[in-house]
């Protein structure tokens, strides 16, 4: 299958994409052709994550057989990689309202759904192109993408990574799960400054010809592995699907009946997963974008208007501190019924002004599907509190946004509440010890790891066995470097690894 920019109507093939990441215009690559209403419920009725899997990805895969595909996913979504059989199970906390758990992965993060598959579509989509160098995974991270990428590509044949996080930013139990990171092809570098800073150095670092040549004379070529791939889209949008399988199957709804979701939203890439399966078939009604203080997109909901000249805050659900959401650049471009000259002009606007506005004709389209909210940090306390105290259920700050918006658009707007609705849960809550502490008033410890016992004996939630055990794993990378030193720590590790 072929794939266009965002921003101009060149094809490239589905493996180029894979392999390239981002087009060499700035755009990201979309289905040229989309496979619109291509999955009905017959085709997935009784069907196991796994099998569901193999559906969704040949719509947008289609230079990989059936057997190819199906291997692929095999060796990602099986029990090593997650700690329940469902991969992504739906947990019904009231009568119309489920909780989507994406946290059962390697690393609690959702960012495992699609990074437990990506390494494995990566390598295969370089064999068909031909290109024999090795690949180093470049990618600084805030959190979550980090670990996740660590554990996907970690003795991947073929690959390397180079994480680098920012000092300042990380939560410690994030920091502790990078610098314990096993596997012979990984290498972590903190760095001081922040990660904006980390970032802009990668963007430069991709683009210099100087630096690539001199690594592909050794055989080795640079790629990424953050979300704007399509690699990493594609598996986001089957747990979407198979949610739906299991809201039918569960008895929760009809399967003509539509059902909402509320997605807690950073970079747009796990709510375009949403919409995208909408697009596919699946009867989604509304898609709600929830936010933290970060609130652009809420605002953009609301008015039409994107605008990034706004203070950025640090909040308790870090992932979601972001105020340039890569992702929705491909929103946008459906928006515009698939107009890449417009998004072209669009986003070369947005970085001169800052701003950017869709006419009032296309934002009352949008909001007939999207509507956005946003809660601050003491109403994610509090909605983590009153959650555990009438349904036993302990949600991480991130999780807590999601549901914390929802009740607040359902005040404004009753009527949502007609349809059955899923909360996207997008990290284990243990990944935030002192936040959920703060909000259960649970006592905290001297570590990360006696607060979470604290937390497993009055929640009785089990701590996950991967963060267990990092409590007695050494440390085994703990350089801190400044950011001018980034790409001799990038040569370096070159240099290792091709000895
Ligand atoms: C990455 C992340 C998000 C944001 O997801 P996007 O796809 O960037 O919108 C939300 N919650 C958690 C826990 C994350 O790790």
């Amino acid at each position: 299958m072929n794939y266009t920019s965002t921003r101009s109507d060149k094809k490239v093939r589905e493996t180029y994409a894979l392999l390239n990441g981002l087009a060499a215009d700035g755009g990201l690559y979309v289905p040229a052709s989309f496979p619109r209403r291509s999955i009905t419920y017959k085709d997935i009725a009784g069907k196991s994550y796994q099998e569901i899997a193999a559906i969704v990805l040949s719509k947008f895969f289609t230079d990989f057989t059936e057997a190819e595909l199906k291997d692929m996913i095999n060796a990602a979504y099986n029990t090593k990689n997650f700690s329940t059989d469902d991969i992504a199970p739906l947990h019904s906390l009231l009568e119309r309202v489920s909780i989507l758990e994406l946290f059962h992965g390697r690393t609690q993060a959702f960012k495992d759904l699609a990074l437990s598959l990506f390494p494995y579509l990566l390598t295969a989509a370089k064999e068909k192109e031909g290109e024999t160098k090795e690949v180093l995974i470049l990618t600084a991270t805030s959190g979550d993408t980090g670990k996740a990428a660590l554990e996907g590509f970690k003795d991947v044949p073929g690959t390397h990574i180079q994480v680098f996080y920012p000092t300042d930013g990380v939560s410690p139990m994030q920091q502790e799960q990078m610098q314990k990171q096993t596997g012979d092809n990984v290498n972590v570098t903190a760095i001081r400054g922040n990660f904006d800073d980390a970032q802009q150095f990668l963007k430069r670092l991709f683009v210099n010809e100087e630096v690539n040549q001199a690594v592909a004379d050794k055989g080795v070529m640079f790629s990424s592995a953050n979300s704007i791939n399509i690699g990493r889209l594609a598996p986001q949008v089957v747990y979407y699907v198979a949610a739906y399988e299991e809201l039918v199957g569960q008895g929760a709804i009809h399967e003509d009946e539509a059902f909402n979701i509320v997605v807690p939203t950073g970079n747009f890439g796990n709510i375009l997963a949403a919409y995208y399966a909408k697009m596919m078939g699946v009867p989604i009604g509304h898609l709600i974008c929830a936010s933290n203080r970060n609130n652009v997109l809420t605002e953009f909901f609301e008015t039409g208007t994107y605008n990034c000249k706004r203070p950025f805050f640090t909040t308790l659900s870090p992932s979601m501190d972001i105020v340039e959401s890569s992702n929705f650049e491909r929103f946008l471009y459906y928006v515009c019924g698939e107009n890449p000259v417009r998004i072209k002009a669009e986003m070369e606007g947005l970085k001169k002004s800052g701003k950017l506005s869709v006419t009032a004709e296309e934002l009352s389209r949008i909001q007939r599907e999207f509507t956005g909210a946003y809660v601050n940090d003491e109403e994610t306390k509090a909605v983590i509190e009153q959650v555990y105290n009438s349904y036993g259920y302990v949600m991480d700050p991130h999780t807590a946004v999601a549901m914390g918006a929802y009740m607040k658009l359902l005040a404004k707007r009753p009527e949502l509440g007609a349809c059955h609705t899923v909360i996207a849960a997008t990290a284990h809550p243990f990944k935030f010890p002192s936040a959920l502490c703060e909000a259960l008033d649970i006592r905290e410890g001297g570590t990360p790891y006696e607060s979470l016992e604290h937390i497993s004996a009055v929640t009785g939630v089990a701590f996950p066995k991967q963060l267990a055990a990092l409590q007695d794993t050494p440390i085994r990378f703990n350089r801190t470097i400044d950011k001018e030193e980034m790409r001799k720590e990038i040569l370096a590790f070159v240099d290792a690894f091709t000895k």
